[in-house]
């Protein structure tokens, strides 16, 4: 990885041309058939997987959690009962404890394991709303939403997932309203308590950020949660990346209070960098949890004492997913752990100080846990915002064409900036090192032409 280009290489048509071939009559051995995929996609996989990728929210895979990975596939399990993969029940249930005694959620929670962060918001969403509602004495798993009261939700700098999983859940997304935020991107509490005395005690659930996508920034919970109980409503945390601040004692104090909320979302294929696949849901109240999942037919066997994925998860057959976070979390242990989140902190923050030390380079937000925003001024303009948001836009495409360092841009308070999002267990000083090289290279091949006027 650390000599490949981190972009792709290949346009849409080529990949199209080359792998869009027509499905052939006749088998093709396993292995051309191997070597023929591994040709043939060249050039078309990005180096997410190495050091140099700052773009979006996106982790490695870890040595043990790699192979544990592979396991899975050969082992091939369907982990969706103990009956059917014995080992695949027993790996999830440690690592579920595992996750929440590093995370500091409360050890009764229930867990499911999900395909990601996407899935454990519907999956704690749906606990929410088969809790909320039953309440008032309505059987949503029975009877529907058809007809059901309403239920109000409200949302902290709310991830296109959580709406998704809210569509997902028929909970529509117009009834989602977006909390205020002061200036350091944090939900107000005066304003959660005004928005829920406005609910009359209808459903509601609140959504709070543990790690928004762009500055990484935390609500505070010990201001928002009791504010939330005392309405009633039900709190749901997208710690997506966020709430692995929790497993680092330079960090934790940003998950502060967080444990008092009612469910949680996060993932394992982000921060924990576990292979692609990984998400993790935990309830607060289990029952509520299970009553929005269980499944039980004619056909399947429950052990008594076992403990059955498809009690938890939303889905049915699934992959023996808990093999790579055993693996991973076992790999690092605590320490290795929490070293990992401050190393990504801390190449985050020399990221951004770094390019900070460029020309024409405005910091927008500098990191407080692995987020910064970097924006870069267009020398040529008056000082116009839509020159510059041009500008960093234009900058980013030339970084990222150069095939040293992967960034993507993003929209903050209305100006194009470009994210730094470090997650990676391989990024290393030298990484950094060679992305802020990356950037002043592509900032000084812009300048040339303009000097040369
Ligand atoms: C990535 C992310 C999600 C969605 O997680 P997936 O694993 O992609 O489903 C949700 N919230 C935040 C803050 C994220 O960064």
């Amino acid at each position: 990885m650390d000599q490949q280009p981190v972009q792709s290489l290949v346009s849409l048509a080529e990949l199209r041309a080359k792998l869009g071939k027509g499905l052939g009559d006749e088998p093709i051995s396993a292995t051309q058939v191997i070597e023929e995929l591994v040709r043939d996609t060249a050039g078309g996989h990005l180096g997410s997987a190495g050091g140099r990728f700052f773009a979006w929210a996106i982790g490695g895979a870890l040595p043990a959690a790699l192979a544990a990975d592979w396991l899975s596939s050969a082992w091939d399990q369907n982990a969706a009962l103990y009956a059917c993969g014995p080992a695949a029940s027993v790996v999830e249930e440690a690592a579920g404890e595992w996750l929440k005694d590093l995370l500091g959620l409360p050890q009764s929670a229930s867990f499911a394991f999900v395909s990601g962060c996407q899935m454990a918001h519907a999956t704690c969403l749906a606990a929410a709303r088969h809790s909320l509602l039953r309440r008032i004495g309505w059987d949503v798993e029975q009877r529907g939403l058809c007809g059901a009261p309403r239920i109000h939700l409200f949302a902290s700098n709310r991830h296109g997932s959580v709406g998704r999983a809210v569509r997902l859940l028929g909970l529509g997304e117009a009834n989602v309203t977006d909390l205020a935020l002061d200036p350091a991107e944090r939900a107000r509490p005066e304003a959660l308590e005004a928005s829920l005395r406005g609910c009359g005690g209808e459903p509601t659930i609140v959504v709070l950020q543990a790690g928004d996508l762009n500055t990484g920034s935390f609500d505070p919970y010990g201001d928002l949660i009791p504010v939330a109980r005392r309405h009633g409503a039900w709190v749901h945390v997208d710690g997506a990346f966020g709430l692995w601040a929790a497993a680092s004692r330079a960090y934790r104090h940003l998950t502060d209070g967080a444990a008092q909320a009612d469910s949680w979302a996060t993932d394992g294929h982000k921060w924990l960098n576990v292979p692609y696949d990984c998400g993790y849901a935990f309830v607060a109240d289990s029952s509520a949890h299970r009553g929005a999942m269980s499944h039980r037919a004619p056909y399947l066997v429950h052990d008594a004492e076992a403990r059955d994925q498809i009690d938890w998860n939303p889905e049915w057959s699934r992959r023996g997913r808990g093999f790579a976070t055993y693996a991973a979390l076992r790999s690092l242990g605590r320490g290795g752990i929490e070293d990992l989140v401050n190393r990504c902190c801390q190449h985050a923050r020399e990221l951004v100080n770094g390019l900070a030390s460029l020309r024409g380079v405005e910091v927008l937000w500098a990191p407080i846990l692995n987020q910064g925003l970097i924006r870069f001024l267009d020398p040529e303009s008056g000082g116009e915002d839509a020159a510059h948001d041009r500008y960093t836009d234009a900058i980013i495409l030339r970084v990222v064409a150069g095939g040293e360092a992967f960034f993507m841009g993003t929209t903050f308070r209305g100006r194009r900036a470009m994210r730094v999002s470090v997650l990676n267990w391989q990024t290393r000083e030298s990484d950094v090192r060679r992305a802020i090289k990356a950037v002043r290279q592509a900032l000084e091949a812009n300048q040339v032409p303009a000097a040369a006027k």
